[in-house]
Parts: structure tokens; C-alpha cells; sequence
């Protein structure tokens, strides 16, 4: 789960990181009431879950409540990268003397934190590390003792100078280490890391990405999952218990078992095809699952075809077939279904489905599934 900019200050907050006095704000009245809190100048920022939008003129400094309140109308109006602005993050801006980097990911090769740490902040960190690596630090965390404090305060003196601020800059990064490993994240970065013309350090931008699978172990955070970008089809999956992940192609899956998921998705790539989501609707099914399954798919308009895999183990074939037989009644279900139902009880599954007379296109293999569903979807199959 990405925390926009304004959750991931939040969180930060908890752990003791320095961090501009501020107000998320909706609409212009909220913008109102935030500069009426706030000291001048003000900087305006637009929460949307992508970076450079500073570049995109999404951020702006403002000295007055005039200038302010214009530049707000101006950035709650754009889009950046294509993402429409529904709220900004008004703050007393800080007197930025000079911005430096700070991250800490997962590194997936030795399954350790790695902390990153560059005097070469405020700017994309991808293009310092294309250009000049040498200007990223590296510390690798051992996961037995956490991050050290001599640890962090070796790494601190690679990028500061000034012993006094150095010293400051490994308090912070300890409380940085903190919030990433408590909170289970996959990233913790602040960029820029600003030193202010009075020698303090402010987390300045913010992001955290939280590790899906522990999000069981933050129920705390679940207040802040941002409701305006998040993927609804995911979240309403989540909810039927079932597993979903949204897909960029044009065959809708819909499959009992992750691991025939998989077979499924893979089946249709080789035959040229590209599937638009993987969809596990788990082990016993029940038709309302079936149900829901097929409503999360076509909430998705690049739909054009959907396969229905099915090995009836546990789940009974029977039971899928009175779910889909329930959906086509409930939903309008314009795109062809194609559909594979083999193990317990597929003879009455069969049967029911033929008796419903739907327009349903049975397929007795898996391969032929994936040929008809990129066929039916209008597109060559690689055969
Ligand atoms: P990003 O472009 O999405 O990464 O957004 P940031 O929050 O990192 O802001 C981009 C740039 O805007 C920063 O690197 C700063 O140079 C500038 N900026 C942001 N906030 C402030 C602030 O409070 N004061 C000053 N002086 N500049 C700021
Ligand atoms: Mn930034």
C-alpha cells in the first residue's frame, strides 16, 4: 500500500521525524482554513500518488494569502502525469539551505534493508543513480541488530560535513529506520532531506510503501489508505475474500486456485494474449463469490473477452455454474464467456449450464480456453 506524501508525514510524525507544520485540504474553504492556521510562506502541494511534481508544476511556494489562495485553485485543477489533483497539502514552508536524500528499501537479492543516503537530494534519485552512483551511499542493515546508531552516524558523516548536523542527521535516520521496520515497509524515503538556514533538518517530502502482506499486523493503517487513487476493484476483492490483482490486458480471468491462476495467465501469454487481471476465487466457492468475481470483471472496460478456468477440487463445479448462471441473470454480461469446468461433480455442472441456455462457450482443455478467449476478444492467437 503506497502512503501519499501527507499519510507518510503522519506516520513519520509518530516516530519523532521532523516534519512542517501543515493540513491536508479538498476543496478551497479547507485551503482557507489551513492558511489561517499557518505561518507565511506557505507551499502548496498536490497529493497524488506519483513524484516530479514539483516539475509539473504541482508544488508551489506562496508569501501571501492571495497568492496562495490562487495558486491552490490553480494546482487543485491540474493533472499531473495524467492523474487528476482532489486535494493538496498546505504547509509553512521551510527555508530550504541545501536538500540531500534518504531511503530505506528492501533489497530483494539479500532480503535485507538497505539504507541510501546522497548529498545529491530534491532531484530524482533514479537519474543520481544512473549518472553518479558514487553519490549514493550504501549501508546494508543486518536484520538481527536493526540499524546501529554508529551505523548510521558512519553514514551521516559521508554526506555532512559539519559534525554538529551529522550527528542530528543520525537521530533522524535512527527514527527513519524505526518507522520502516515497525511499520513493515518496503520503502521509507525522504527526498529532499532539507537543512534550513537555522542548521535544522525537516523530512520535507515523504514516502512510505507498506509491505501488503503485513498490513494484517496494521489495522492503524487502514485509516490513511487513500480512497481517491486506490485500485476500488482491488480493495472490493479484498473484501469478497477473494485475490485480485488488476492486469493492463484485455482477458478477463477468473480462476479457483493461485497456482492455476498462474497456469492460466501463462497459458494465454504463449498464445499471444494478454490477460486483464489474475483473479483467485479461492478454494470452496460459494455462487455468491462466483458472483462477485464476475462484477469486479466487468467493472474493468478493457475487458473484451473471460475465462473461466475451474478445477473442481473442493470447490464443485456445480456451485460455479449456479454462481455464473446467478450472475448473468443479475449483471449485463455483453462480453463473450468462455468457459473450461473439469473434476467434482462437472457432469451436473455441464448440464446446468446447457439447461440455462446462456451464451456461454464451453471448452474442454485449457489450451483451447486461451486460443478462444484471445479469438472471442478479436485478436490473432499465436498458434
Ligand atoms: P516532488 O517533486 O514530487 O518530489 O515533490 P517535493 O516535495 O520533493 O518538492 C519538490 C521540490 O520543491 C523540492 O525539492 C524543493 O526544492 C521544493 N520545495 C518543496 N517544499 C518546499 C519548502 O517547504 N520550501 C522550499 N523552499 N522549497 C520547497
Ligand atoms: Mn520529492
Amino acid at each position: 500500500m503506497k502512503l501519499l506524501e501527507y499519510s507518510s508525514k503522519e506516520v513519520m510524525k509518530e516516530f519523532g521525524i521532523n516534519v512542517q507544520p501543515g493540513f491536508l485540504a479538498r476543496n478551497m474553504e479547507e485551503v482557507r482554513q489551513a492558511i489561517d492556521k499557518l505561518n507565511f510562506p506557505v507551499v502548496i502541494k498536490a497529493q497524488v500518488p506519483v513524484g516530479g511534481r514539483g516539475k509539473a508544476g504541482g508544488i508551489k511556494l506562496a508569501s501571501n494569502k492571495e497568492e496562495a489562495l490562487e495558486k491552490a485553485e490553480k494546482i487543485l485543477s491540474m493533472k499531473i502525469k495524467g492523474i487528476p489533483v482532489k486535494k493538496v497539502l498546505v504547509s509553512e514552508a521551510i527555508d530550504i539551505d541545501r536538500e540531500f536524500y534518504l531511503g530505506i528499501v528492501i533489497d530483494r537479492r539479500s532480503g535485507k534493508a538497505v539504507v541510501m543516503a546522497s548529498a545529491e537530494g530534491g532531484v530524482d534519485i533514479e537519474e543520481v543513480a544512473r549518472t553518479k552512483p558514487e553519490a549514493i551511499h550504501k549501508l546494508e542493515v543486518t536484520p538481527r541488530w536493526g540499524l546501529r546508531p554508529f551505523e548510521a552516524r558512519e553514514l551521516m558523516f559521508k554526506i555532512f560535513d559539519d559534525k554538529k548536523t551529522a550527528l542530528k542527521a543520525s537521530g533522524f535516520l535512527l527514527k527513519l529506520y524505526s518507522c520502516f521496520a515497525e511499520k513493515d515497509a518496503q520503502l521509507a524515503e525522504i527526498n529532499p532531506l532539507a537543512l534550513d538556514k537555522q542548521g535544522e533538518l525537516w523530512a520535507v517530502d515523504a514516502k512510505i510503501l507498506i509491505d501488503d502482506n503485513a498490513l494484517p499486523r496494521h489495522p492503524e493503517l487502514e485509516s490513511l489508505r487513500d480512497m481517491d487513487y486506490a485500485d476500488l476493484k482491488e480493495l472490493e476483492a479484498k473484501e469478497a475474500d477473494l485475490s485480485f490483482v488488476s492486469l493492463d490486458g484485455y482477458i478477463g480471468c477468473c480462476v479457483n486456485g493461485a497456482g492455476l491462476a498462474m497456469a492460466t495467465m501463462d497459458i494465454i501469454k504463449k498464445y499471444g494474449g494478454e490477460p486483464a487481471n489474475f483473479l483467485d476465487i479461492g478454494g470452496s466457492s460459494r455462487p455468491e463469490k462466483v458472483r462477485k468475481a464476475m462484477e469486479i470483471i466487468l467493472r474493468d472496460p478493457k475487458v473484451r473477452s473471460i475465462y473461466f478456468n475451474i478445477f473442481g477440487g473442493i470447490t464443485r463445479c456445480d456451485d460455479v455454474a449456479k454462481g455464473l448462471i446467478q450472475a448473468f441473470k443479475e449483471l449485463n454480461v455483453k462480453q463473450p464467456v468462455i468457459i473450461r469446468l473439469t473434476g467434482t461433480n462437472e457432469d451436473i455442472a455441464r448440464k446446468m449450464l446447457e439447461e440455462s441456455g446462456l451464451p456461454l462457450h464451453p471448452v474442454k482443455t485449457m489450451r483451447e480456453g486461451a486460443i478462444r478467449a484471445i479469438e472471442m476478444a478479436g485478436e490473432k492467437p499465436l498458434i
